[in-house]
């Protein structure tokens, strides 16, 4: 404890100190900064006042509040953009949102001492919503991959998931080479849309569908041959109809991780720290436990 205290305050000098060396000491953001500032201080002034031993409460404060504002979290709310369609990582209940990821980065948030705030959108403006600011988390089952390194940065993985082929009983397509040619079906602008695309080499066409249990209606209507998704999706929408199973052999293997804007370390080491303790603890395996029985 006494070392965060540290580092809060590390991180209050540091930010008085980048003020200081700013062009305009009216540009001075921090608020002791603009507190010196209003008393005759200037930005310089600011900072030595930052670094004022005597004034270690205050600075407590200020240093919290520069923190928040550092991570992009400031107002106390944490962001997370996610994709409500998604049992059991993300999934409306009634009036709510619920779900593994939910409950994961509710427990990140008060980790943080900070509120969770859920906005449910499309899949694929997760990280747009993310580069733009406007959310500071993604969390959606969503697979770490190279391509997506390009644009955010992903925390530690919390959990490790398979791409599935859903297909009726009596289908004859018994494992991934048989897609060849088929109508695949997909949620757009996830893994599965990437890893049945390959299969349009072969002849194949993709039908691309807003929710991943939209595709799996088009299967049950005969509109389209299989479709590719993550296990534990795959799991509930064929636990919820009759005549569909899940092939034995999976198409790849992925982890899960939480997003956040490039370049936000600050951010990134705070929901890392936050999954190292809720994995010591136990209680990353006890979220997923509740949502997902053991086999
Ligand atoms: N794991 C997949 C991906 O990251 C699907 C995630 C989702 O549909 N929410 O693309």
């Amino acid at each position: 404890m006494k070392k965060q205290i540290l580092a809060l305050f590390m991180a209050a000098v540091m930010a008085g100190s980048l003020t200081a060396c700013g062009s305009s000491g009216a540009d001075a953001t921090t608020a002791a900064a603009t507190e010196a500032a209003t008393t005759g201080g200037d930005a310089a002034e600011a900072a030595t006042t930052a670094a004022d031993a005597d004034q270690e409460s205050k600075e407590e404060t200020t240093a919290a509040e520069s923190k928040a504002a550092d991570s992009g979290t400031a107002g106390g709310v944490l962001v997370m953009a996610t994709n409500a369609e998604f049992p059991p990582y993300e999934y409306h209940d009634g009036g709510e949102i619920v779900g593994i990821d939910v409950e994961v980065a509710g427990a990140i948030a008060e980790k943080m001492g900070l509120t969770l705030e859920i906005e449910d959108i499309a899949f694929d403006s997760i990280i747009p919503e993310l580069q733009s600011g406007k959310a500071d988390i993604g969390a959606a089952g969503m697979t770490v991959s190279e391509d997506r390194l390009k644009n955010v940065d992903f925390s530690d993985t919390y959990t490790t998931a398979s791409q599935v082929i859903i297909v009726k009983e009596d289908s004859d397509i018994a494992g991934p080479d048989d897609l060849a040619g088929k109508i695949i079906g997909v949620q757009l602008g996830t893994t599965g849309d990437i890893y049945a695309s390959d299969y349009e080499a072969e002849g194949s066409t993709i039908e691309r569908y807003n929710k991943g249990f939209e595709a799996v209606q088009a299967m049950i209507q005969g509109k389209i041959d299989a479709v590719v998704i993550d296990v534990e999706p795959a799991k509930v929408f064929v636990s919820q109809n009759e005549g569909i199973k899940i092939l034995d052999e999976a198409l790849t293997v992925e982890e899960y991780a939480i997003a956040v804007k490039k370049g936000n370390t600050e951010l990134l080491d705070q929901i890392n720290g936050a999954l190292a303790e809720l994995k010591a603890s136990g209680e990353l395996q006890a979220i997923i436990d509740k949502y997902i029985s053991a086999e």
